[in-house]
């Protein structure tokens, strides 16, 4: 499954942002593995956002909405409405990211 970047609609694998883009940050190896193992509401603390952020990843309540990433140019900025669009769908479902991330696919966002 894909979503795509809010800002760039740059596509990400769901499995790439769940497993992989913890490793792009400085986080040491053993933390950033230990990281995907933590339940959904510990993930994205401020200082896991800050590390994101370092990174070029910017995230809604979780990994799954992304709002901005590594592709995107320095000056973009996110699309509101799909921004909007994409928060709401979260508060709905966001427990839930397996259906999270399949709506968001549907709707291609
Ligand atoms: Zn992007």
């Amino acid at each position: 499954m894909d979503v795509h970047c809010t800002t760039c609609g740059e596509p990400w694998n769901v499995y790439h942002l769940w497993q992989e883009a913890i490793f792009e940050t400085e986080l040491a190896d053993k933390e950033a593995k230990a990281w995907r193992s933590l339940p959904r509401n510990r993930k994205l603390t401020p200082r896991y956002r800050a590390e994101f952020r370092a990174a070029g990843w910017e995230f809604g309540q979780g990994v799954i909405n992304v709002t901005r990433c590594p592709c995107c140019p320095d000056d973009a900025q996110p699309d509101a409405e799909r921004l909007q669009t994409k928060a709401l769908l979260e508060a709905m479902l966001g427990d839930d990211e397996d259906g999270l991330a399949a709506t968001f696919e549907d709707h291609n966002f």
